[in-house]
């Protein structure tokens, strides 16, 4: 096997072992980049020599010692570009460390490369990068999905051994499953957001991007917990992430909500999915049917929530204070007229419109109310379905990685490929995908993603049921062939 292809977990045997240094890691992760990502289109930026200096002073006592971890290009690190795949943050170098880099820092990792996404993390297929989509390595014809693709995409093709994403409906799920790898939403609360720009507050959440369930409770442990920084994050001690794996799972209860098994998912998703959930029965497990009522709802609350606060989050890319700047302007409205009219994307522009529709007088009572009030009802459904189950069983997406292109003019066809992630950002709860088989499309293999979701803070017992089915299947040690 290829040292890039190792998990974080394996890699860290190694260097522990001094088999690996963390320069040769660190190196043979470069090649791999300057070997595919041309096909790939995963990065936005890397800084080798900085990078270089860490890994000579890694410190492999501590848990990432000597790892390098790619960091979605919306999460300031000190230095380096941070340009949240829009024009608008061109000339912009962060002058700080967002908490969650700080920690992996201090958990001896090094945060390496800058990777692609959706301008501002609003999509799901990485084609509103103002610097071209990322590819999805299985099929390059294809999405990432999005809006963390490239923190995907560089874990697939093995240019990274792990990534940090953001999810704010689905961000991170979604692309891990189209991609074939582990991804994960934790709590919100769980992780601190201090240094993450700001898409919609109340639902963004910082998570991995990993080859096994494992590394996922690796990193989720060097990131999480309070932050003086972050009022929204808990203060609580955080329990050891990996603590249950490994335990079987005898006995538990997995819900398989009925309204996430409807017409319109492909065939070939639907059968994996169905297969897994058979899967867990035969580990000892026991499937019971959940309800869910409020799901359809969902996309249309995001969509008035999401938008709203993104409306309110982005009005500081005033020209003003950083990034882009329009030239001979007269008056101040012109000039914040256009600079944004000049540095933001057409999906930007679109959300900050819609945003600023539903929060306006005459219209904030029948929208940005109304969506809250939905927004209670479908966190109420989650907590009477945990009444009922330990984790809840069901697809990431409704289909394998579509073509790139496909959706780019139809606005609301690529809203719809979060369908089965946003519920669980409006309700607060933990989630992750994991890979459960591939689609035959074309005479490619497409991975397929089964999502688990879980009560708030129940991070240790979710990853446990992801571990069982992971380590008793074959599909998290398929690779794509670049
Ligand atoms: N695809 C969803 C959107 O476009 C979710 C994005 C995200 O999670 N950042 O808003």
């Amino acid at each position: 096997m290829m040292l890039v292809s190792l998990s974080v977990s394996e890699l860290r045997q190694k260097l522990v072992a001094r088999e690996v240094s963390p320069v040769e890691a660190l190196d043979a992760v470069e090649q791999r980049i300057a070997a595919v990502d041309d096909q790939v289109h995963g990065y936005l930026s890397r800084n080798l020599a900085v990078a270089r200096e860490s890994a000579q002073k890694a410190d492999l006592s501590k848990p990432l010692g000597g790892v390098p971890i790619a960091i979605k290009d919306v999460i300031n690190v000190t230095g380096e570009p941070c340009t949240c795949g829009s024009k608008f943050l061109l000339s912009y170098r962060a002058n700080y460390d967002a908490t969650v880099i700080a920690r992996l820092r201090a958990a001896g990792a090094i945060p390496f490369g800058r990777a692609n996404m959706d301008e501002f993390a609003m999509g799901s297929s990485t084609e509103n990068s103002a610097f071209g989509p990322s590819h999805n390595p299985w099929d390059p014809t294809r999405t990432t999905g999005g809006s963390s693709g490239g923190s995907a995409a560089v874990v697939a093709a093995d240019e990274a051994f792990a990534a940090l994403g953001s999810d704010t409906g689905g961000s991170i799920r979604q692309p891990a499953a189209l991609c074939g790898i582990v991804g994960m939403k934790p709590t919100y609360g769980r992780v601190s957001r201090y240094g993450l720009v700001a898409f919609a507050s109340s639902l963004d959440q910082i998570g991995p991007f990993t080859k096994t369930v494992r590394d996922a409770g690796l990193i989720l442990n060097a990131i999480a917990g309070r932050d003086p920084m972050d009022s929204t994050s808990l203060d609580q001690p955080v329990p050891d992430a990996t603590a249950l794996l490994g335990r079987d799972i005898r006995g538990m209860k997995l819900g398989m909500p009925r309204e996430y098994f409807i017409e319109g998912i492909d065939p070939q998703v639907d059968a994996a999915v169905r297969a897994a959930i058979k899967h867990y029965e035969t580990l000892g497990a026991e499937i019971v049917e959940v309800s869910l009522p409020n799901t359809e709802h969902a996309v249309g609350v995001y969509y008035i929530i999401a938008t709203a606060e993104a409306s309110a989050n982005l009005a500081r890319f005033d020209g003003v204070r950083y990034g882009h700047r329009a030239a001979d302007t007269s008056g101040l409205l012109e000039h914040y007229g256009k600079t944004r009219e000049e540095g933001f994307g057409p999906e930007v522009k679109r959300r900050i419109i819609l945003g600023t529709y539903v929060l306006s007088s005459g219209y904030y009572d029948a929208f940005y109310l109304r969506a809250q009030k939905v927004r209670t009802l479908i966190r109420n459904d989650f907590t009477a379905a945990f009444e009922k189950c330990d984790a809840i069983v069901c697809p990431t997406t409704p289909e394998p990685a579509f073509k790139l292109g496909d959706r780019a003019d139809d606005p609301l066809k690529m809203y719809l490929a979060d369908i089965f992630t946003i519920a669980a950002n409006l309700a607060g709860i933990c989630g992750l995908s994991l890979p459960c088989g591939f689609a035959d499309i074309d005479g490619r293999n497409l991975p397929i993603g089964l999502q688990l979701l879980a009560r708030p803070f129940d991070e240790p017992r979710l990853l446990q049921i992801a571990h069982a089915y992971e380590q008793s299947t074959v599909w998290h040690r398929q690779r794509p062939s670049l």
